[in-house]
Parts: structure tokens; C-alpha cells; sequence
């Protein structure tokens, strides 16, 4: 389906008329894979929700890094962040909305590096952390201690504080890993931080959006929420916040942390801006998106989004303990993310078999990943789950 037979395109070096150069950017792109032709599967992005779309495309030219432009998206940024917070039970916390997971991930730990001020540059964070804490200590100078994780996928709370020295500036858990959507007892790691003081972060960029709506969606619940011990959170709108790409969350503890990292900015409109922020110029359409997004679903809207991925993903989790030579890796999945061993065949082999049948999948060691995001259907599973079966034949 995605391998397709390219529309010619006319390769000219100028195109004046819109109608025309827009209709050579449709060909040139035409056999990209897309979230909304549902043969993404191993993508923790998706579709962003139409009410986003709109709100994003309103506020294309906004640049919310020069604050004193846009005082009412700014309100809107921390009216979103607060809702966000409460959430997670701490509606004090004090945040921005950025490009993602990544971005969020940084600006943690150059918060915490300045905190612990000189000569602590040890980070700890569980081996199933994303790679962006390699690039952020890459950036910083500081060195990750990887602790091991246990059979399922978390991090043991006495790992995590064996691994601690006097060196350490920060230490990290997870809330929905990437490879397989595990969830770090965040209560149990706080408690830890608490007790040795170092600061904690949790990289909830996938799980964010998902840990608080699980009950609703009658799923059983991971411990979540603020532990006194928690210094930062990051969620990414733009995984199951349903926000366009690129949305991103960071959230300290509170406004006197939030300020840690901030820079002084005196020639910008609006006058001297304490401007926390890795980058400079910040995408006023992303927050107006997810102001909206949050807005228009709130609690509720986010339960259903929560409860049709979940149960996608226990259909599935079942249905691959019926095909033979796959094999769900948890059973159940954690979250809506779901690791698929093919024992007897190798995970690459098989993969490439599935990408040339129209399959964009995630590979992993020894696994396969599907990230049940909403563009990932019953219908979608049906078919994939039909072509897998070929594929082990
Ligand atoms: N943290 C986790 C747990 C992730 O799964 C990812 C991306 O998949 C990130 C951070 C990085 O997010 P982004 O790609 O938005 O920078």
C-alpha cells in the first residue's frame, strides 16, 4: 500500500502558481507513509485531533517566545499546563509547552545540573529510558548510570538508590517506556529522591496523557500523580495528547524551580523577559492547539480516547496469543503499547516482510513494536494481524 508507483512530478525549478506547486508537493509526497492511511504502526505519534488541526492553523505566524506579543496565547499556555498539572494532582506546577519529549527531557536536566551546582554530573535513569537522555547529557557534560530494569520493564526503586552517589545531580524514571510502555512506580522512586535529596524527574512524554484516564476508562490504574519528591514531569501532546506535531510539555514542581534555568532577555516586546525556555523563537500555533485539544476533551474526552486504545490493545494482546510463532512480550500490555516476539524467526525478517505487505512497524532487540494510537483500529489490527499470519506461514 505505501511502496506505491510514484505520481510524476514535474521537477521544475520554479513553480509561480500556487495551485500548481501545491499540486507538485502533494505528487513529491504522495508515497510518504501517514498516520491516517492506519499503516503506521510502530509510531507514537498519530492523526492530531481536527479541533487541534484548527486551532493550530489559526495561529501559524504566533511566536511565543517573544512573550510580549502574545499576552492572551501566553495565558492560554498556562491555562493549559495548569489543567494538565491537575491531572496529574498537582495543579501548582508551573510549565511551557515545547516541541517534545526530547526538548522536555533536556530542560530537566539542565535544570536539575544547576541545582546540584559544580561537580555532580552523574544522571541515573532506568536502561528502558529514551535516547534523548544520551543527548542530553551529550549536551551537558554529564555521565548516565543506565540501572538495569526488572522482567517487567521498571525500574526497582533499590536499584535506582544503589546506583546513587555523591556525584548524582539527578535520577529518572519512566511512565510509559518507549520500547514497551512500562510504568516506574513513581511514588516508590519520589520517596527515594526524597529521602537522598536528588532531584527527580519523570519522562511521562508517553504516558502522560494516559496514566490519568485509565481509571475512568476502567482499566487498572498505575500509580500516578505528584509525589512530594518529584521535582519535573514531561508529557508529549503531541503522543496521546492528541496535539499536532510538535507539542511537547515540561512541568516543575513549582514557579521558584521553573525559574532556575531562565535567561534574562531585555530587548524583547513587552520588556525584560525571564524566558525559561530552551529555545528562543516557540511555536505559538503548537500551544494554541493544545489548549484546544485539552479544552475540547477534557477529562472525558480523554477517558474515551484512553479506553477505545486500551481495548484495542487487549484484543490484539489476545489475539496474537492465537497466531502461531507470535507471542505478545507482556500479557497484559502495560499501556497501549504492545512488544511482539516471533520466536523461531528473526524480528528484522519479519519486519521487512510486513513493511513490503504495507507495515510500518517499530524494531527493537529481539521484538517488534505496535503503538496502539488512535489511528490504529480494530479494522487496522484485523488486516495487519491477517498479513502476520501470512508472513509466519
Ligand atoms: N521520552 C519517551 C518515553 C519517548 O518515548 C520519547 C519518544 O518516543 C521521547 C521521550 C522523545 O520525544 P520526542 O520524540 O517528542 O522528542
Amino acid at each position: 500500500m505505501c511502496e506505491k508507483v510514484r505520481t510524476p512530478v514535474t521537477r521544475r525549478a520554479i513553480i509561480s502558481d500556487s495551485k500548481v506547486l501545491l499540486a507538485e508537493l502533494d505528487a513529491r509526497l504522495a508515497t510518504d507513509w501517514t498516520f491516517s492511511s492506519g499503516r503506521v504502526l510502530g509510531s507514537m505519534c498519530s492523526v492530531p485531533h481536527p479541533v487541534a488541526a484548527a486551532a493550530f492553523e489559526r495561529v501559524l505566524e504566533a511566536n511565543i517566545g517573544d512573550e510580549g506579543l502574545v499576552p492572551a496565547l501566553a495565558a492560554l499556555e498556562r491555562e493549559a499546563v495548569g489543567q494538565f498539572a491537575g491531572w496529574w494532582g498537582h495543579p501548582e506546577a508551573s510549565g511551557r509547552i515545547v516541541s517534545g519529549g526530547t526538548e522536555a527531557n533536556v530542560m530537566a536536566l539542565w535544570t536539575a545540573k544547576i541545582v546540584a551546582g559544580p561537580g555532580k554530573n552523574e544522571v541515573v535513569i532506568p536502561a528502558s529510558a529514551h535516547y534523548s537522555f544520551d543527548k542530553a547529557a551529550s549536551l551537558m557534560g554529564l555521565t548516565l548510570v543506565k540501572a538495569p530494569v526488572g522482567k517487567d520493564g521498571c525500574l526497582d526503586p533499590a536499584v535506582a538508590e544503589a546506583a546513587l552517589t555523591d556525584r548524582t545531580c539527578a535520577f529518572v524514571g519512566v511512565a510509559g517506556s518507549t520500547a514497551l510502555g512500562a510504568v516506574d512506580n513513581v511514588f516508590a522512586l519520589a520517596e527515594v529522591a526524597r529521602r537522598r535529596k536528588v532531584y527527580f524527574h519523570l519522562d511521562a512524554s508517553f504516558g502522560g496523557y494516559v496514566l490519568p484516564f485509565l481509571a475512568d476508562a476502567g482499566y487498572p490504574v498505575h500509580p500516578f500523580g505528584w509525589p512530594e519528591g518529584m521535582a519535573s514531569l514531561s508529557a508529549d501532546p503531541h503522543k496521546m495528547g492528541r496535539g499536532p506535531v510538535p507539542s511537547g510539555m515540561i512541568l516543575w514542581r513549582d514557579e521558584d524551580l521553573a525559574r532556575v534555568s531562565a535567561v534574562e532577555v531585555g530587548y524583547l516586546s513587552g520588556g525584560r523577559l525571564r524566558q525559561n525556555t530552551l529555545v528562543g523563537t516557540r511555536s505559538g500555533a503548537s500551544v494554541a492547539a493544545v489548549w484546544a485539544v485539552q479544552k475540547h476533551l477534557d477529562r472525558a474526552g480523554y477517558g474515551e480516547v484512553v479506553k477505545t486504545a486500551m481495548g484495542t490493545t487487549v484484543a490484539l494482546t489476545n489475539a496474537l496469543k492465537g497466531i502461531s510463532g507470535a507471542q505478545p512480550v507482556f500479557d497484559p500490555a502495560p499501556l497501549n503499547v504492545v512488544g511482539v516476539r516471533t520466536p523461531g524467526r528473526e524480528t528484522g525478517d519479519v519486519v521487512a516482510r510486513l513493511r513490503l505487505r504495507g507495515w510500518a512497524l517499530s524494531q527493537w532487540d529481539g521484538f517488534f513494536r505496535i503503538v496502539v494510537m488512535p489511528h490504529v483500529t480494530p479494522p487496522v489490527i484485523d488486516g495487519f494481524l491477517a498479513d502476520l499470519q501470512e508472513v509466519l506461514k
